[in-house]
């Protein structure tokens, strides 16, 4: 596997020249499988645009660009850039898409035509010349052919949201993103007047299981892909119940995982190329003590595992 980010960016795409070397891209990641001729990619945030162009550069198969797309969650930084997509509008693509759909009056097929309103984008889906097929997602495993087996899990996030554990040729590549730590959803403070015990005792045991859970998923990848919006001191000033992760966090779990790598995305919208310069060295410490590999991802990164 080979896994090649065209976009690293959370929440809105950044343009600009203080975000050109990390890249201003909403989240897209391609992961290829050079030995079955098949391609992955994982949320078509603003970077799917120039993976798009890319794929229709590269020798062509006979019977078309065949791909499949997970999407993490259905939020506008993760599916806007599709229709920017140029593969979707060849006869000849094939493409697959798998997402956890939040309800079943609210498909994913749905969610994603939403956007493609008249309203918001002058091309509707029914002119997409591609073969597009959508697959809604649970929790659980099911093999893509080749080789290639997928396994997805809820994270946390404000909207359903699923982390992807992908198998091959005994190698292991997770993601996730969007999330942020499991916490007790019941009221902790034994001062306040509506604290119940025996709830906020529940809700521990729910967060902590929840917890083991993800970790159990995550266990032994040789790359995991993690949310590492915050440092842990803005995660705790303000930031509990938005859906994104601390880099410490992310960095104890990829550690607790036994994970090898850790490459980490959904770099706030805020942050420029010198600070992202500056938190990559700020961890370097945190990173040999843990013994876990971790970078923050930039556009064009590539990693072979
Ligand atoms: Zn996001
Ligand atoms: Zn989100």
């Amino acid at each position: 596997m080979v896994a090649t980010f065209w976009g690293v960016r959370g929440s809105i795409p950044t343009p600009g020249y203080e975000t050109s070397r990390y890249g201003g891209n909403t989240l897209c990641v391609e992961v290829g499988f050079p030995a079955a001729g098949r391609t992955l990619i994982i949320d078509a945030g603003s970077g799917i645009r120039r993976l798009g162009d890319d794929l229709l550069r590269r020798p062509a198969p006979a019977q078309g660009i065949s791909v499949d797309v997970l999407l993490s969650h259905t939020h506008l930084d993760h599916i806007l850039g599709l229709p920017f997509f140029q593969p979707l509008y060849r006869r000849s693509t094939r493409l697959c898409t798998y997402g956890p759909a939040a309800s079943a009056e609210d498909s994913l097929e749905q969610a994603i035509g939403g956007q493609m309103s008249y309203r918001y984008f002058p091309v509707r889906p029914v002119e997409l010349a591609a073969q597009i097929t959508y697959v809604d997602l649970r929790e659980g495993a099911l093999e893509l052919g080749d080789g290639i087996r997928l396994s997805a899990t809820y994270l946390n996030h404000p909207l359903l949201c699923m982390g992807y554990r992908i198998e091959y040729g005994g190698r292991v590549l997770c993601t996730a993103f969007d999330t942020e730590p499991f916490y007790n959803l019941f009221i902790t403070d034994p001062a306040d007047p509506r604290y119940d015990e025996a709830m906020a005792f529940e809700g521990e045991q729910a967060a902590q299981a929840a917890a083991v859970r993800l970790q159990n998923f995550l266990q032994g990848a040789d790359l995991l892909i993690h949310d590492g919006q915050y440092t842990e001191q803005e995660y705790r000033a303000g930031r509990v119940g938005w859906g994104h992760s601390s880099i410490e966090h992310a960095i104890a779990l990829a550690e607790a995982s036994a994970s090898r790598r850790l490459a980490l995305v959904h770099h706030d919208p805020m942050r420029t190329d010198d600070q992202l310069d500056d938190l990559a060295e700020r961890y370097a410490g945190l990173r040999k003590e843990s013994g876990v590999e971790v970078c923050f991802a930039h556009e064009g990164l590539s990693m072979g595992l």
